[in-house]
């Protein structure tokens, strides 16, 4: 749920997991559907959001990632995606965000309608600036290469994050760690990271403290997407701290993809206590409907 109680709205914050693509208004994808007469379930916002929220707890994280196919649809142009950035860093605001991080995957968010990458990084960039200069906040842009689209897409998006790097801070492997080799991904991450980038990894979300610790080995990343399951050996808990990276938490999301059984199980605080830099984040705020004061709620 959105929240927005001044117990957590009045403490500054900083938001470095959030991806674009899972933080579109509902609102805003009927009137692109509209302005370019694209096909959606529903015109209505609480017709549409039964089919672009999830509310309760999924089985596994592949149905999540289904979800998201309507917003895909309707990153419709450059002009589109700026709005969409735009709207996102206004929502932030209005949580006290000081600090926020936007990332998205290129070859998956442009796919749809063969979007322009250049012109789009161009309008966000347009909302970043008006957002830094009106909504008092610095913004980060992260580009991630998502393992479905394979390893090709990899290089094409490093490639293309290495170009920018004036603008992007860092590169994201995300989604689907389980189904996908991590080798195959080696070599353009370890090229961003080269080229000055920093990286950051999803790992650990719905695979064991082991995908972690491989993830280390191969990447020597900055940060890790999630995680929370390196819990499960403290050898790996050790490792992380060792390596000085930061978890990138979404406390709800893991509940909500079954990542972790009941959200009293959640090891946020024991990773804490272990002296682990945690971070709580809200992974999708729109699909997931939760926003970082609502994670800050439930870490609470
Ligand atoms: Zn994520």
């Amino acid at each position: 749920m959105k929240n927005f109680d001044p117990q957590y709205n009045d403490i500054p914050k900083t938001e470095i997991h959030c991806h674009l693509e899972g933080a579109i208004r509902t609102q805003t994808i009927i009137d692109v559907a509209r302005q370019y007469q694209l096909k959606i379930p529903a015109y209505e916002v609480s017709e549409l959001d039964r089919y672009v929220k999830v509310y309760d707890q999924l089985q596994d994280l592949t149905a999540v990632l289904k979800a998201f196919d309507i917003f895909q649809n309707s990153i419709a142009s450059p002009a589109i995606f700026e709005r969409m950035a735009w709207e996102l860093f206004e929502d932030c605001a209005r949580q006290n965000i000081k600090l926020f991080e936007v990332r998205f995957s290129p070859d998956w968010a442009f796919h749809g309608h063969t979007v322009d990458w250049d012109a789009s990084l161009e309008g966000l960039l347009r909302a970043q600036a008006k957002a830094e200069a009106e909504l008092d906040m610095v913004i980060g842009v992260i580009a991630i290469t998502s393992r479905s689209m394979g390893a090709e897409s990899c290089v094409r998006t490093v490639d293309w994050a290495i170009r920018h790097r004036q603008h992007i801070q860092a590169v994201d492997l995300a989604d689907g760690e389980t189904l996908y080799p991590i080798g195959d991904f080696v070599k353009p991450i370890l090229k961003a990271k080269d080229a000055g980038l920093k990286v950051t990894i999803h790992s650990g979300e719905d695979t064991p403290a082991s995908a972690v610790q491989a993830t280390i080995q191969n990447f020597m990343p900055d940060r890790i997407g999630h995680g929370i399951h390196s819990i499960e050996d403290l050898r790996v808990v050790e490792l992380i701290k060792e390596k000085d990276i930061t978890l990138e938490v979404n406390p709800w999301s893991n509940y909500l993809t079954n990542s972790v059984r009941t959200i009293e199980e959640h090891p946020l605080k024991k990773l804490f206590d272990l002296g682990v830099k945690v971070t709580i984040n809200s992974d999708d705020p729109e699909v997931l409907e939760t926003n970082v004061n609502n994670e800050y709620r439930i870490a609470h």
